[in-house]
């Protein structure tokens, strides 16, 4: 059970109560000392009074990135200048990036629900944690170091890339658990393996976020580097950024830490709630930050809620992996298709390994064509490559419903990146 940094409140009941006085106070926050909420609240004919249960959410106005590009450089600010000890930015690749300010108690609250992750994942002060993630002006570097002091363990800021320093210090420093993107780990596990490492080390866990992985990939990253515990840890820096919740020893579904945040998983069509376990948009509102407060915040990433209770003994609600970005999302032959899907079949079949590319291309014949190129396994006979090819294609006919390329490569020919892999390639001419 969670001791050091425990929830907030003991039970789910309870814990409606806790969002309900969170929510009021974020609403009237935002309306009393922001000029873009109070603006977007008076719009939607919404004032803080309106507010009495928590159902009444669903009548606050909706954010999205684009309120966090158009208030540029300080977007959804709710406090005086003097107050912000810090701004981050999202790693966007297109446009201004998003920046996001912090007062010193959403410093605090973050690196507490940093350090309830590091707890979630039993980890001890003994560990000794080394982050593998990028530093400077995003959140991943700040939230792993910070957070790790603060729960009390060992920070080996070792940043992104470098795998001979990596190797190094993996060794060297006796390294327990390894944070970093899931990219980022399969490259530390394949020259961990290339150098014959395994052995010399004494690598527990590993924490990876901010990527969509496929089982697969998870798999073989705990063969290679001989490790038992993976654990996805969610990252939105619009959200403080990594560290606001964990999937826990029993499965890979996420606890999310529902005292700081009110979670909504919508219809990205409709915007209604989605059907109970059925996959939506998430969409944030959180409960006590104070610099930049986040109501409704349309995130584009899609997840469905867990109902069922976890046998891990933790109340705190859960949502499954992040399957992916509505963004991500393409449409070939008039057909809705989420790589996720894709990354779900490949995993099943036994020849071929994680790594993949997803090409779409129009051809001579004015048709559009989906090459699936995917590594065969590493162990795998070639041989084996017609019946395996035969099974992918099979399959994403029958559950995608689109007719495939399957190509199958030697292992180790696509490239390996350190932070996000790039997977689809879209060369249709628009
Ligand atoms: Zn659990």
């Amino acid at each position: 059970m969670l001791l050091r940094f425990p929830p907030k409140v003991e039970s789910r009941e309870a814990l409606k109560e806790y969002q309900l006085k969170g929510l009021k106070w974020t609403v009237n926050h935002a309306f009393n000392n922001s000029p873009f909420f109070k603006e977007s609240f008076k719009k939607a004919g919404v004032a803080p009074g309106d507010i009495k249960t928590l159902d009444d959410l669903k009548r606050l106005p909706f954010t999205t990135a684009d309120d966090f590009r158009d208030g540029y450089p300080y977007p959804m600010l709710s406090v005086a200048h003097e107050n912000i000890v810090r701004i981050h930015a999202s790693s966007g690749t297109t446009g201004k990036r998003k920046i996001v300010c912090y007062t010193q108690k959403d410093i605090d609250d973050w690196l507490d629900m940093f350090s309830r992750c590091y707890e979630m994942a039993n980890l001890t002060r003994n560990d000794k944690v080394q982050i593998c993630v990028g530093y400077g002006v995003w959140t991943a570097g700040a939230g792993f170091q910070l957070g790790c002091e603060r729960f009390g363990a060992m920070a080996i800021p070792s940043g992104p890339g470098n795998l001979e320093m990596q190797m190094t210090f993996l060794e060297d420093f006796g390294t327990t658990v390894l944070c970093c993107t899931a990219s980022m780990a399969l490259l530390v596990a394949q020259e961990v393996k290339k150098r014959g490492l395994k052995d010399k080390l004494n690598l527990k866990k590993i924490i990876a976020g901010s990527e969509r992985t496929s089982p697969a990939m998870r798999t073989k990253i705990m063969e290679l580097l001989g490790v038992e515990e993976y654990y996805d840890i969610p990252g939105l820096t619009e959200l403080y950024g990594p560290g606001t919740g964990l999937s826990c020893s029993e499965s890979e579904n996420i606890h999310y830490w529902a005292d700081y945040y009110i979670l909504e998983i919508l219809d990205p069509e409709t915007l209604e709630p989605v059907p109970p376990g059925e996959v939506g948009e998430m969409v944030y509102t959180t409960l006590s930050k104070e610099a930049a407060p986040l109501i409704r915040y349309r995130s584009r990433d899609l997840t469905r809620f867990i109902e069922e209770p976890c046998s891990c003994g933790c109340f705190l609600p859960r949502h499954a992996p992040i399957l992916g970005r509505s963004d991500d999302m393409f449409v070939i032959r008039g057909v809705n298709v989420y790589p996720s899907e894709i990354d779900m079949i490949l995993s099943k079949c036994g020849g071929v390994g994680s790594e993949y590319q997803i090409i779409l291309e129009r051809r001579d014949d004015g048709k559009e064509y989906m090459t699936v190129k995917v590594e065969r396994a590493e162990l795998a006979d070639k041989l084996a490559d017609e019946t395996s090819g035969k099974w992918i294609y099979d399959q994403v006919r029958q559950k995608i419903m689109v007719t495939p390329i399957i190509e199958i490569i030697d292992y180790n020919e696509l490239p390996r990146s350190e932070r996000k892999t790039k997977r689809i390639f879209d060369n249709r001419e628009i």
